[in-house]
Formats: structure tokens, C-alpha cells, sequence
């Protein structure tokens, strides 16, 4: 098995052909780094998604869901540096006319000759920087007017902030404490590319975790060691992660320390998530901004505190497109090629395909009479069609981790083959036992077989 397979153009094809992510908008020749998720993308979202929410909110009591606007009150954006701060470096190249951003140079080069520095070859004329603010902006209301202009989110985080006081309130929390949300963000990037890599729509799954100030470095370093065993938890391999450090010039306008999780990329290595220190900056821009107090008060002791907030900070899209270059593979079976997605049984859009051996002889009836009793329990497909060699690749390609055969035996004696989609082994259980069987691999560990060993 080799795990170094992946290009990007093999994980487009497939998401396209099997139905994982489309160019949005294709017929009208397609729409600037917009995608649609198809079934099984949807599928692997949620997944995705439900992991995420599990590690927040079912392991742990001290974390609480919220659910904000796409579109805030204008001024929050202004109290939160957006409108000052949110900027990437435009720079349009004259002879070209490509754009690219100033400090990502060397991931989208000119077209014509690469070059690392403005102006340096003969052949590109490239302009200075200029700022360019990422935030897209619309009206409220039917008619454009002064004051009308509002804001499509460009982060999650500050719906968060803006609600803070009703977790004290209602959700009776005390420091330190979470809220973590899932929703989508938009931002007018200069460059996009790389598939689902950086879009100008994604969907965030943001935490923020309030704190005493002086706890806040322990709890930064917690979040650090959290959030890389969350992604070797589903599977992606140790050695395609690492952390790393962001340096003085690099850092946001809010961040006092930031950390990127980096993933190995068919690309190179990228951000995959932000794990940021963000002080206690938002909240005091907000009290001032709206007027009203943004603070812990302990009504026994008299103690009052702004929390500072530490944020894990992860894009869907950009965590699928890591969970499924990780689990990419090929290989070879009885001298076929076959391609694979080895993915975490917890994230395969279908854990189960259920199919008859040939479509007759009663196995098509039975097939769908076990079908019915797995899909109470799992997602589960039913397949009928073409040769059993075929309809396996099928589900290998999808990354479906089992398959159930029903044959001629089964009519006789109730027991059905179940496959492995990586060790390729086949046992017989009967079909009385597969959903609890099935419940049970899903809650073993699960470690990537493109790791050997
Ligand atoms: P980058 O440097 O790649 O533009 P960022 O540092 O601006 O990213 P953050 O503001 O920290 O990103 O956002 C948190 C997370 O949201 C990122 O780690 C990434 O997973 C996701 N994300 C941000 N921008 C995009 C985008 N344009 N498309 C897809 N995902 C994104």
C-alpha cells in the first residue's frame, strides 16, 4: 500500500464522479471557488460535523451549542477590526493580469515566471501591495441607504461574543467555559483554489473558551494537545499533522499567540486550523462598542474579570478535504487496480452496503429484508446492480468500510459474508447479529491502514 498516491487532481475526479463536490454553477461555465456538496459529500459533512460536536459537547460539561446570525448588527464588525483590520495584500501583476496575495506568493505564482518578489523579473510588472478587505457587503431592507450596509460574516467567532452575557445567564457558567457554533462564513479571498481548500463560502466550527486571564496560557496548551489528537482520533496520520507557531509579524489584530495545525497536502504543508489566544480583546471592544458590561462578576466573592478567550478555530470544507487526501489510496486486487478511501469507519458517508450475489433465487428479497434492519441503525446502501467485483469497487471508492453479501447459503441458513474494505477478509455472522456487530466496530479504535504495522 502506498499512502503518498494522492494528487489533487485524482481527489477531484473522484469527488465529482462519485458525487462528493461539484463546481457550482457548472453549466454556466462555474462560479469562482464556489462548490456544491453532492450526496455523499453531504453525507461525510455531517459526519465530519457530528465528530466535531461530540468532542464539544457530549465528552465534556463545559461547553455550550449556539446557533447565531449569518448577519450582525454592522457595528459589530467595526468593534472587532474587521472593517479596519480584515485585509490581505492585493497585488495585480500588469503583465498577466493575475492577482495574487503579498504574503501568499510562493501557493499562487505569476503564470508567466514565478517570482517570489515584486517586480524582480524582467517579465512580471507586478504592482505594490494594496489593502483589500475580505468582507462582503450587502444592504438591509429593500432600498440602499446610508446606514443599511451590513455584513456577510467572515468568521463565526463574534456571533459568540455578542451572546456571551446570556451563557452567563442562563447557562449559569462560570470560568472557564466554552460555546462552540457551526455555521457558514464568507470571504472575498483574492486568491481561492485548491479545490475546497479556500473558498469564498465554507462552513467554520468555531469554539470559544473563556477563562480567568491567568489561566490562559494552560488553557491555550490544552487546546493545542486537544485538537491534533481529535484529527488522530478519525484517523489522519500523526505525520501528516503538526503545529506550528505563528511569529510576531504574522499574528491577527486580536491575537496574542496563535498556533496553526498544519496538514500535509497533496500541496504542501497548509493550515488546517487556527488554534488562537485572543486575549481579551473582543470582549472589551464589544463593552465599549455597545456600552454594556462584558465581564465575569462573582456575586459571593466581588471578584469581576473580562475573560480572555482561547479559540479552536476549523473550516469543514478544508477538514474534509484533509480527511479525504489522508484516506486516498490504491491498490491492486487479484491484478485490478482498484482506488480506495480508507477513511474512519465514523466518517464513511455509508458504513454498510448490502448486496445480493446474483438478482435472483429469492437473494434480491432477502438482500433488501437485511438492508431494512441495518438502515434503522446505520446508513446503509443497497446495490443490485452489475457484477459482485464491481459493486465492491463501488463502496471501496466511496470508502463504505463493510459490505454484506447475501448468497445462495443465506437463504439456508440465515448467515450472510461481511467484507472488510481494508483487510479485505471475509467472515460469515448471522443476520440476527449484524446491527449490533456493526454498532460495535464503529466504537473500536480505528487506526489507518495506509501506516503499516
Ligand atoms: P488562511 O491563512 O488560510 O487564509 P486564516 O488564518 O485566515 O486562513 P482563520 O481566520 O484562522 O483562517 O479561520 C479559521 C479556519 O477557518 C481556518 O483554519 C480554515 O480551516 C477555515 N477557513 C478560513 N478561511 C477559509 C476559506 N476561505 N475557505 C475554507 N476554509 C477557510
Amino acid at each position: 500500500m502506498n499512502g503518498d498516491v494522492v494528487t489533487m487532481d485524482k481527489l477531484v475526479s473522484l469527488c465529482k464522479r462519485r458525487g462528493f463536490a461539484f463546481l457550482s454553477s457548472e453549466i454556466y461555465g462555474g462560479l469562482g471557488s464556489s462548490y456544491d456538496y453532492g450526496h455523499y459529500g453531504v453525507l461525510l459533512k455531517n459526519n465530519i460535523k457530528a465528530q466535531w460536536w461530540r468532542a464539544m459537547l457530549q465528552e465534556r460539561d463545559d461547553i455550550l451549542a449556539l446557533d447565531s446570525a449569518i448577519i450582525q448588527h454592522p457595528k459589530t464588525w467595526e468593534a472587532s477590526g474587521h472593517v479596519q483590520s480584515f485585509t490581505d495584500p492585493l497585488i495585480d501583476c500588469r503583465t498577466c493580469k493575475l492577482r495574487f496575495r503579498a504574503d501568499k506568493l510562493e501557493e499562487a505564482q505569476c503564470g508567466r515566471k514565478p517570482s517570489k518578489h515584486p517586480g524582480e523579473t524582467p517579465e512580471c510588472d507586478l504592482t505594490a501591495p494594496r489593502d483589500f478587505n475580505l468582507m462582503f457587503e450587502t444592504t438591509i431592507g429593500p432600498v440602499k441607504e446610508a446606514g443599511s450596509a451590513v455584513y456577510l460574516r467572515p468568521e463565526t467567532a463574534q456571533g459568540i461574543f455578542l451572546n456571551f452575557k446570556h451563557y452567563l445567564q442562563f447557562g449559569r457558567k462560570k470560568p472557564p467555559f466554552g460555546i462552540a457554533q457551526i455555521g457558514k462564513s464568507f470571504r472575498n479571498e483574492i486568491t481561492t483554489g485548491n479545490f475546497i481548500f479556500r473558498t469564498r463560502e465554507f462552513e467554520q466550527m468555531e469554539m470559544e473558551f473563556f477563562v480567568p486571564p491567568a489561566d490562559a496560557d494552560h488553557w491555550f496548551e490544552h487546546w493545542l494537545e486537544q485538537r491534533p489528537a481529535w484529527f488522530e482520533g478519525l484517523g489522519i496520520r500523526p505525520d501528516h499533522l503538526r503545529l506550528r507557531a505563528h511569529d510576531q509579524e504574522e499574528l491577527s489584530h486580536y491575537s496574542s499567540a496563535t498556533s496553526d495545525l498544519e496538514y500535509l497536502h497533496p500541496f504542501g504543508w497548509t493550515e488546517l486550523e487556527g488554534i488562537a489566544n485572543r486575549g481579551d480583546f473582543d470582549l472589551k471592544q464589544h463593552a465599549t462598542y455597545s456600552g454594556q458590561k462584558l465581564e465575569y462578576v462573582d456575586s459571593a466573592s466581588g471578584e469581576r474579570y473580562v475573560p480572555y478567550v482561547i479559540e479552536p478555530a476549523l473550516g469543514v470544507d478544508r477538514a474534509m478535504l484533509a480527511f479525504l487526501a489522508d484516506a486516498y489510496d490504491e491498490d491492486e486486487i487479484e491484478g485490478e487496480r482498484r482506488t480506495v478511501l480508507r477513511l474512519h469507519p465514523l466518517l464513511a458517508p455509508v458504513k454498510v452496503a448490502v448486496l445480493p450475489l446474483v438478482r435472483k433465487d429469492g437473494q434480491p428479497e432477502l438482500a433488501r429484508e437485511v438492508y431494512l434492519l441495518l438502515r434503522e441503525v446505520l446508513q446503509a446502501e443497497y446495490d443490485e446492480g452489475g457484477a459482485i467485483g464491481r459493486r465492491y469497487r463501488r463502496q471501496d471508492e466511496i470508502g463504505t468500510p463493510w459490505a454484506v453479501t447475501i448468497d445462495h447459503q443465506t437463504l439456508e441458513d440465515r448467515t450472510v459474508t461481511v467484507r472488510d474494505r481494508d483487510s479485505l477478509a471475509q467472515v460469515r455472522a448471522p443476520i440476527e447479529e449484524l446491527a449490533r456487530e456493526f454498532e460495535r466496530r464503529l466504537r473500536e479504535p480505528w487506526r489507518s491502514p495506509k501506516l503499516g504495522g
